[in-house]
């Protein structure tokens, strides 16, 4: 038998690859080299296909592999997003468990939480350079307390506790399955003693919810802000898997961020603030809401862009 076509007739990660993405392109599966490469380089003990290294990617896989990469790949033939699919997801520092239909952290978000910690460590006038981490760790003199409304996974506030090792926090959620995962993220985590998750529902539950908070320094918040009318044009992806009241805000996608802002004066400490992931077309709306409203207690202190370019998130400031 000629040894080269010997070794043409194994099965290996590299050719796994190229024959899933080859599948997922032909069934009209989006990005399908980043989800061959995901599933696979999971399967084989790798974040991504990048970490392994030739000698893994070029060995044969085994049987339970190859069932294994065929489990999962006939998942997102039926256009399961990735994350669910392989039931983890990196968000900032961390990697968290992703599981359907709760809402999957995407990397806007990370910006969220940079802009979160660069604010308040410019407050606390402690900014360090990266060799400083150590020191910064253990120095840390800011521990403000978080309250984070629609956790989801925990991608937020999770990475909030990991980088404030003082802080405390409380994370709510309308959805059971969403609290539940969080409250497992924080586990595995080991910040669990440092988080009260709690399934409450910011718009009917907001007196409990500010008797349960007591007060906080800065309130966080990825909404769900999607424009109801722009439903439909998310990906058929999200739209069969992931929890829709995730997304939808609502006519004018303000539905929740509204419940956030009148919630915010009663449970912010003095001069806490408020961080939300928005629409680039509310930032605008917020700040002619909050002069509509006459006593909001409230001062809208910026917008910032994500990495688009696009306004993305609103800062604002108990007054
Ligand atoms: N940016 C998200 C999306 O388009 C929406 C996030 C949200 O509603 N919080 O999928």
């Amino acid at each position: 038998r000629n040894p080269c076509r010997f070794i043409h007739d194994k099965i290996t990660g590299f050719n796994c690859v190229t024959h899933w993405q080859k599948v997922f392109e032909q069934n009209g599966v989006s990005e399908p080299q980043q989800s061959s490469e995901h599933i696979i380089s999971h399967v084989l003990g790798g974040k991504t296909i990048y970490n392994l290294t030739e000698e893994v990617l070029s060995h044969p896989l085994t049987a339970e592999q190859k069932q294994m990469i065929w489990n999962l790949c006939t998942k997102r033939l039926h256009h399961m997003p990735v994350q669910y699919v392989i039931e983890e997801w990196d968000f900032c520092d961390l990697t968290l468990k992703i599981k359907p239909p709760v809402f999957i952290p995407r990397p806007e978000t990370e910006e969220l939480v940079s802009l979160v910690v660069s604010e308040l460590a410019e407050e606390e006038d402690v900014l360090f350079s990266a060799e400083d981490a150590h020191w910064q760790n253990s120095h840390r003199a800011a521990r403000p307390v978080f309250l984070e409304i629609g956790c989801g996974s925990g991608a937020i506030v999770l990475s909030l506790l990991h980088f404030f090792k003082q802080s405390y926090a409380v994370a709510v959620d309308k959805s059971a399955e969403a609290v539940n995962l969080t409250r497992q993220n924080a586990e595995r985590l080991c910040v669990q003693h440092r988080l009260q998750a709690l399934q409450l529902n910011v718009i009917s539950d907001s007196q409990k919810l500010a008797r349960i908070c007591g007060s906080v320094d800065v309130i966080v918040s990825n909404p769900p802000y999607v424009f109801h009318e722009d439903m439909p044009g998310l990906i058929p992806d999200i739209l069969r898997y992931e929890d829709y009241d995730a997304l939808d805000g609502g006519a004018d996608g303000l539905k929740v961020i509204r419940a956030i802002l009148q919630l915010a004066p009663t449970v912010l400490k003095d001069h806490g603030k408020v961080f939300l992931e928005v629409d680039p077309r509310h930032p605008e709306m917020i700040q002619n809401w909050l002069q509509e409203c006459a006593d909001m207690q409230l001062t809208y202190r910026a917008t910032h862009r994500d990495f688009c370019g696009k306004l993305r998130f609103c800062e604002l400031q108990r007054s």
